[in-house]
């Protein structure tokens, strides 16, 4: 506000237009981050844990944006998943879902294309950019996406108090040695319905 006041009385027309330009863009910017801010902080000292921005639809897409999708329901459950197949098809340590129960899920622009990873699953990916995007197993409705993919993946904390639904890590028997898990989340070996059916891919994978 400041620096608004002082620059536009005193300015020419070139300085005034360089106000013009810089002041809408970055004063609209500060000023959503500090809202978020202070509701994410008021959220979190009130409540004692983090609370997830309830705004539906929950929408999504690839790197591109050929891929598009939303939900008008919020996730139901976030997953780490450390097993070798999530690791290649993620390209990267462990794959981060969130899970979306199908009949509030669809896409809303182009749909995937399917990669049958094993028997009972497929993963799908946008075939423009190649952004892996969902998980899904043959005659389960639900959806795991991508978490990335949200556009807005900061409204659900994929943390121990998180208030919006339960995140774990499964299938850390495949978790790579040299990475620690510090974050408090309950860990799970393929025991699990979705680790073991991961596992049962990944060894399905390698023969
Ligand atoms: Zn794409
Ligand atoms: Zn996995």
């Amino acid at each position: 506000m400041i620096f608004r006041m002082m620059i536009i009385p005193a300015g020419t027309d070139v300085k005034l237009s360089i106000t013009v330009e810089l002041f809408p863009r970055t004063g609209r910017l500060l000023s959503d981050a500090r809202e978020r801010s202070m509701d994410e902080k008021t959220n979190t000292d009130s409540e004692g844990s983090s609370v997830a921005n309830p705004t539906v639809p929950i929408t999504g897409g690839c790197l591109c944006g050929a891929v598009r999708y939303e939900s008008v329901a919020p996730p139901i459950a976030g997953f780490y998943c450390h097993c070798t197949m999530c690791q290649k098809n993620y390209g990267g340590l462990f794959q981060v879902t969130v899970k979306f129960a199908g009949s509030t899920f669809a896409f809303s622009k182009a749909e995937p294309i399917y990669y049958r990873s094993s028997a009972f699953a497929r993963r799908g990916f946008c075939a423009q950019c190649g952004s892996p995007i969902v998980f899904v197993y043959d005659g389960n409705q639900d959806v795991w996406v991508l978490f990335g993919s949200l556009d807005h993946p900061e409204d659900w904390p994929l943390t121990k108090d998180a208030a919006w639904g339960r995140t774990e890590h499964v299938s850390i028997e495949s978790k790579v040695p040299w990475y620690e898990i510090n974050d408090g989340l309950h860990q799970k070996t393929s025991e699990s319905i979705v680790s073991r059916a991961a596992a049962i891919e990944h060894s399905a994978r390698s023969r």
